[in-house]
């Protein structure tokens, strides 16, 4: 009896080793992807869309929007002292964009290697087969945003997103 107990002790624990270990391992995390206005007027949502699917990601929410300038300088607040904001704010609000939350394991670190460096010029030397190297211009038309960090995620997520699925926090136009 006392054997048999013991034997059910162990496999109980490890089946719950497996459980906590398997959730652990393969933790999906989220972040935030935008198609800039020139990614959209330029015809590439369909091919980003391709790319982000085929690298793993899963766009588990988006959204088409039309950003004005208070909606552009919060988003963007980080970089109100610099000298690029007001171009970065007429740049932003000149189109439509499309935000995408984007899940994988490691999603922020992946979602920014694909997109390559700020710099879309750059890219298209350095990192050829970057997003930004297909659709980007230069420092600033540079076609896609990605998170910088798991913070940042969550915070642009939940600025663009309520946790409730149907329910916008930024209202579409
Ligand atoms: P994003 O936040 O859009 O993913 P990023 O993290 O690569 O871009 P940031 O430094 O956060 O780069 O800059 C935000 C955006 O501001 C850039 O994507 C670009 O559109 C614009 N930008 C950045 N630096 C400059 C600059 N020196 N001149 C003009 N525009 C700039
Ligand atoms: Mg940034």
């Amino acid at each position: 009896m006392t054997q048999f107990l013991t034997r059910s002790l162990f496999f109980s624990m490890f089946i719950v080793f497996r459980f906590c270990s398997s959730n652990g391992s393969d933790e999906q995390e989220r972040t935030l992807g935008i198609i800039k206005p020139d990614g959209i007027s330029g015809n590439y949502t369909e091919r980003i869309k391709q790319v982000i699917l085929e690298s793993g990601f899963e766009i588990s929410k988006e959204m088409v929007i039309q950003l004005d300038e208070e909606n552009a300088a919060n988003f963007y607040a980080e970089h109100s002292s610099k000298s690029f904001f007001t171009n970065l704010i007429r740049y932003m609000t000149s189109g439509p964009v499309l935000v995408m939350v984007l899940e994988k394991e490691d999603a922020v670190a992946h979602w920014r290697d694909l997109i390559g460096p700020t710099n879309a010029g750059k890219a298209k030397i350095t990192h050829p087969h970057s997003i930004r190297a297909m659709c980007g211009v230069d420092l600033e038309k540079n076609c896609v945003h990605g998170s910088d960090s798991h913070q940042s995620a969550e915070r642009e997520i939940a600025f663009f997103f309520k946790e409730a699925p149907s329910e916008d926090a930024v209202s579409q136009t």
